[in-house]
């Protein structure tokens, strides 16, 4: 093996002139700059077409260029862009807390607005936690998670997010919180199956409440389907209900992030929709839910935590951007469309051919190991050896060469750095809901290629 140097993970951006690259290299290349988008494909400047085979960071659910979303962004903001919401209400905010709260059903009874996951994320542990301190439960304030996990960029976030990379140059500034692994299929310990492993990693959960000692245990966040983290890894609904019965033994609040699995990607509106017997107390949202035409967030939360703070002077939470009139409007114009469409069962059907496409493209592979996922929230894992599962070295940063030769062959790959190498370089496919089965043929097409030039590469 001849590793090659690390050349640009996808997010790199030049760091020159006026720009602060982020994830940029001293010297990294310049990515194509991008011009337009029209259904699956993008465009760069000189004319290149890309097939958004990840719907960019999971984002783009119903495809770029949709015109009666691009009408109802122009209609609304003709109409007025931002006005504060302690001062007015706005009618999609209304309309769309409606419709969410509507296909999430039972038990997400309100739904509040930001601009992003990391907002999200952080609104529904700040909501949690002073629902424990108006009910007489002030002691309760670790939110345990999941090792990996990623749950947003901001220092709150970072503080659940199991990635002990950032947590070595962010760890003074954060209180880190405690983590409990997730149950990784595809990297079982030896001596176990995955149902027992899955078990141990429910079981382990209960360990940590008891030794932080469940008084002081607040909530158990949780990706139902992981996206950057465990690469699209599919639980059973025991594992779920497990970590259920734990959390409510122990007073502890369930909090799914779905801000990639939400939104229909996954084949239901919510994936907690496929385990309804594990329901949790709180769900984020962002991403597919404006699909990129705009930035929004959403927390979902019962009743019951609502109106308990409510009660005491309410939620006391806010950003100069939340429930923003423009991103409701957009957002309720995509959710129309998701409607309109029929996009979550879509997402279902061509998740099952999209599914089929990555088993072929893997058994002609001899880098892929693995092939997972939900409706079209799937993944693949490259290895260095299939029999065995090896790795490839973290310096070798397969995602980011992946990435350079998917964008040679017109496919956009997001991915992440491999710096979670001890956890497999996976890489999401995830392309737009309305993508059509001849385009996930030229996925997969393009895919293999791709692939063949990285196995050539670490062949060399
Ligand atoms: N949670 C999950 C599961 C995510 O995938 C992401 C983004 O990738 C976030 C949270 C953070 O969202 P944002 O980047 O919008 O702040």
């Amino acid at each position: 093996n001849n590793p090659a140097p690390i050349v640009r993970t996808v997010g790199d951006t030049p760091q020159g002139g006026t720009v602060l690259g982020f994830y940029a290299p001293k010297g990294a290349p310049r990515p194509p700059r991008i011009a337009r988008g029209e259904g699956v494909f993008l465009w760069d400047a000189d004319g290149k077409r890309y097939l958004d085979a990840t719907a960019g960071a999971v984002v783009a659910n119903i495809g770029h260029g949709n015109p009666r979303v691009l009408a109802a962004m122009t209609e609304q903001a003709a109409k007025v862009s931002f006005a504060y919401p302690r001062f007015f209400e706005s009618e999609h905010n209304i309309a769309l807390a409606d419709r969410v709260c509507a296909l999430a059903g039972e038990g997400f009874d309100r739904a509040f607005f930001v601009s992003g996951g990391s907002e999200a994320n952080e609104s529904a542990i700040k909501l949690a936690r002073q629902y424990a301190v108006v009910t007489g439960q002030g002691s309760r304030s670790k939110v345990i998670s999941r090792d990996p996990s990623y749950h947003g960029s901001t220092l709150g976030a970072l503080a659940v997010t199991g990635d002990a990379n950032t947590l070595k140059l962010y760890g003074p500034m954060i209180r880190s919180m405690p983590k409990v692994p997730a149950p990784l299929s595809y990297r079982v310990p030896e001596g176990d199956t995955v149902a027992s492993f899955e078990m141990a990693c429910a079981d382990a959960l209960e360990q940590a409440i008891l030794r932080e000692g469940p008084e002081t245990v607040l909530a158990f966040i949780l990706e139902p389907i992981g996206g950057l983290s465990t690469g699209a890894v599919v639980s059973s609904a025991a594992y779920f209900e497990r970590v259920r019965q734990i959390c409510d033994r122990h007073g502890v609040l369930v909090i799914y992030d779905e801000i990639m699995s939400g939104a229909g990607r996954t084949g239901a509106f919510l994936a907690a929709h496929h385990w309804p017997a594990a329901r949790p107390d709180l769900v984020t949202l962002a991403k597919g839910l404006a699909a990129g035409y705009t930035p929004l967030g959403c927390l979902l939360a019962p009743d019951r935590i609502v109106d308990a703070v409510a009660g005491s002077g309410g939620f006391v939470h806010g950003h100069t951007y939340f429930t923003n009139p423009l991103s409701c409007a957009v957002a309720h114009a995509v959710v129309d469309e998701v409607i309109r469409q029929d996009l979550v069962a879509r997402a279902r059907d061509r998740g099952e051919l999209l599914m089929a496409r990555l088993r072929e493209v893997a058994a002609r592979s001899p880098i892929v190991g693995d092939v997972r996922g939900k409706g079209l929230l799937t993944a693949i894992e490259i290895v260095a050896d299939k029999s065995t599962r090896r790795q490839l070295p973290v310096a070798f940063n397969a995602p980011a060469r992946l990435t350079e030769h998917g964008l040679k062959h017109g496919i956009a790959l997001y991915n992440r750095r491999a710096n979670l190498g001890a956890f497999g370089d996976f890489q999401m496919i995830t392309p737009p809901l309305t993508i059509s089965e001849a385009e996930i043929d030229t996925l997969a097409e393009l895919l293999q290629k791709s692939l063949a030039d990285l196995a050539d590469e670490i062949a060399r």
